[in-house]
């Protein structure tokens, strides 16, 4: 068996060779002509020539030997339903969505937007847009009318599809009308969208404009529609991600390289073989939803099992429960959920039969060790921290079991996944750092199949944004900080930029200090992550008011207060509510007028806050603390 270290340097000294052997693992219409088109770097073209389909992959390919068995099941504690559907049925069910979305003018290279909660549906309209050629730009369902009206404006979508409701911890969550709302807001919004109905919330139609979901499907139920056979580098779709400008980036994948990078993953990271069953409890919305419910398991021929629901509904076994159930044999969560669970009754996990499940898979955000430890001890399996990014598509940092069994480190997510030349480099000259040094984590171009390819509508923000932060080399920067150890495992120490991390969900400072900033009465304000024992980080927000007086305690302040808050909601979603917003007279600011934002978390988690000389004005400390009172 050959080791971990010869497979990954196999992929990046002999990539053409690796890459043309793992290209196997899925259906190619027409050969590639290429491996990878790496004239125009940091662009990279994958497999330039072939033709295939994320949904022929995902779906027809499996009918021959697997069409009587489970490709999806749905289960919901929400409104206590399960659902099950063999492949058969699952294409069946993404034809027929596919005919619905040619019949309203869906053709190749067409934007569908899919702004839905954890329904097969989602999963179905996916697979259709893949099938069509269209491509499909998922939008969290717990975001506002701000951000849904920004992404339809940026993604220009021929058609919505939504429905009345989702529902998380028991309560209705109204999808349709925030999606009216932000339909109004845009600049040219669709003219048709397609309306799941699931009775759990009333809601408003436009019969000119509003297509009835279970409806069109039962006129088009039966039809069968020619799978589209797509150049390989064509864009598979469009996920928006936040960075340090209020504007999302949309960022864009491929075809061809993403099913081929998807497929060696379920072998390679997750030791996985066609039958099996996997469980990722992410949400379609991001990119782990992506990549780990839909696609990945799919084309590697498993069941998957999409979860609405949370890890603590009905009681705090629900996840072992469904394990059980559905002799899961991977799971796929956040260090938050676990850190939920962990302050449940430890009774719970006895409860359930787990000898199904082989692993289980953390990404998303900093593992802690004592999570790591208590569910590695808890539960008697391995546990593998891997680190990603939603412009990776797949891990860059993780133990790879289906290469080599290599033991573990807690704290650490291992090692470069094959593909992905990772350096820890000096943010001041470029220079690769030694062991144990703290630079910044980049990957040398090309990236790998799978990883984004640009960004939607705009080369050169994607070539600015990424590749131009470190000085002296082109390097992709992931804008985390990061170090690696002399036994070669990677610990990731922390963004870069004024991204924080919220529950495993990235969020942008800035972009919620616009909202606030937003309400009349604010003159401007900081919002920034401070430590949180459960989500990783919250956000707290400092704001300066136009009237000093109006800040003061009592309960004008806190009706402004509940007022800002509500600002986000309603423009945001509550996923990017502030867990606290505070009141001060100045914000701490170096002379030259930047925000000092690390002194203010500093302050916020009880630290020192270290050298402060450029400080213009040292009392606004003070406030700072003082508001904390
Ligand atoms: P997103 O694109 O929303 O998935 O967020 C990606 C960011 O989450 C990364 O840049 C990291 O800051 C953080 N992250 C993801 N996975 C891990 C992990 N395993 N350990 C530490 N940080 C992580």
């Amino acid at each position: 068996m050959q080791t971990m270290r010869d497979f990954h340097y196999g992929s990046i000294h002999h990539r053409d060779n690796f890459w043309r052997e793992q290209a196997r693992r899925i259906h190619w219409e027409t050969p590639f002509e290429r491996v990878l088109d790496d004239s125009n770097l940091p662009f990279a073209r994958w497999f330039p020539g072939g033709r295939t389909n994320l949904c022929y992959n995902a779906v027809d390919r499996w009918l021959e030997t697997r069409a009587d068995e489970r490709a999806l099941v749905w289960v919901s504690t929400e409104v206590d339903q399960t659902r099950e559907f063999t492949v058969r049925q699952l294409y069946d069910e993404v034809n027929a969505v596919a005919a619905v979305l040619r019949e309203t003018g869906v053709e190749q290279g067409d934007r569908v937007l899919i702004y839905m909660p954890m329904v097969p549906e989602a999963v179905f309209t996916m697979l259709a847009c893949a099938r069509l050629g269209a491509i499909h730009s998922v939008v969290f369902g717990g975001f506002a009318s701000v951000n849904l009206a920004q992404r339809i404006d940026d993604a220009a979508p021929k058609v919505i599809v939504s429905a009345d409701a989702g529902s998380r911890g028991g309560k209705v969550v109204a999808y349709k009308p925030l999606l009216d709302r932000a339909l109004t807001l845009a600049r040219h919004p669709p003219t048709r969208t397609l309306i799941l109905d699931r009775g759990l919330a009333p809601m408003q139609t436009d019969p000119a404009r509003d297509i009835d979901y279970a409806e069109a499907r039962a006129r088009h139920a039966g039809a069968e529609v020619p799978v589209v056979w797509m150049e390989s580098t064509a864009p598979s779709y469009i996920l928006y991600t936040s960075g340090t400008t209020g504007t999302p980036k949309g960022v864009q994948r491929d075809i061809g390289g993403y099913a081929v990078a998807l497929a060696s993953s379920m072998a390679y990271i997750f030791d996985g073989k066609p039958g099996e069953t996997f469980f990722c409890t992410s949400d379609i919305g991001w990119v782990v939803g992506h990549s780990y419910i839909v696609y990945g398991p799919l084309i590697g021929g498993q069941t998957t099992v999409l979860y609405e629901g949370t890890p603590v509904r009905p009681d705090g076994a629900i996840l072992w429960r469904l394990i059980e159930q559905y002799k899961v044999n991977t799971l796929f969560s956040a260090p938050t959920a676990i850190r939920v669970l962990k302050k449940q009754d430890p009774a719970l996990l006895k409860q359930h039969d787990l000898t199904s499940l082989r692993a289980i898979y953390l990404a998303g955000e900093p593992l802690d060790e004592p999570t790591a430890q208590w569910v590695a001890d808890s539960l008697g399996k391995p546990v593998i921290d891997n680190y990603w990014q939603t412009e990776s598509g797949w891990p860059i940092l993780a133990a790879q079991p289906g290469v080599e069994r290599v033991p573990t480190k807690f704290g650490s997510p291992s090692f470069p996944v094959y593909g992905f030349d990772v350096r820890i480099v000096d943010e001041a000259t470029g220079e690769d750092m030694g062991p144990d040094e703290k630079g910044v984590v980049a990957i040398v171009p090309p990236l790998p199949p799978g990883a984004m390819t640009t960004i939607w509508g705009n080369d050169a923000r994607f070539v600015e944004t990424y590749f131009t932060s470190v000085p002296n080399r082109q390097v992709y920067s992931t804008f985390d900080w990061g170090r690696r150890d002399a036994d070669g495992y990677y610990f990731i120490l922390g963004r870069t930029d004024d991204v924080i991390n919220v529950a495993g969900h990235r969020l942008g400072t800035r972009e919620i200090e616009e909202s606030i900033s937003s309400h009349a009465g604010v003159a401007e304000c900081a919002v920034v992550g401070v430590a949180d024992a459960i989500k990783g980080q919250t956000a707290v927000a400092f704001v300066v008011l136009k009237s000093a007086q109006v800040g003061e305690p009592g309960p004008a302040a806190d009706a402004l207060r509940r007022e800002m808050l509500a600002v986000v909601d309603d423009q945001l979603g509550a996923i990017a509510r502030p867990s606290a917003l505070r009141f001060v007279q100045a914000l701490p600011k170096t002379r030259s007028g930047k925000v000092l934002r690390r002194a203010i978390v500093a302050i916020c988690e009880g630290r020192e806050t270290g050298d402060l000389t450029t400080i213009e004005d040292p009392s606004t400390l003070d406030q700072i603390k003082d508001s904390l009172q």
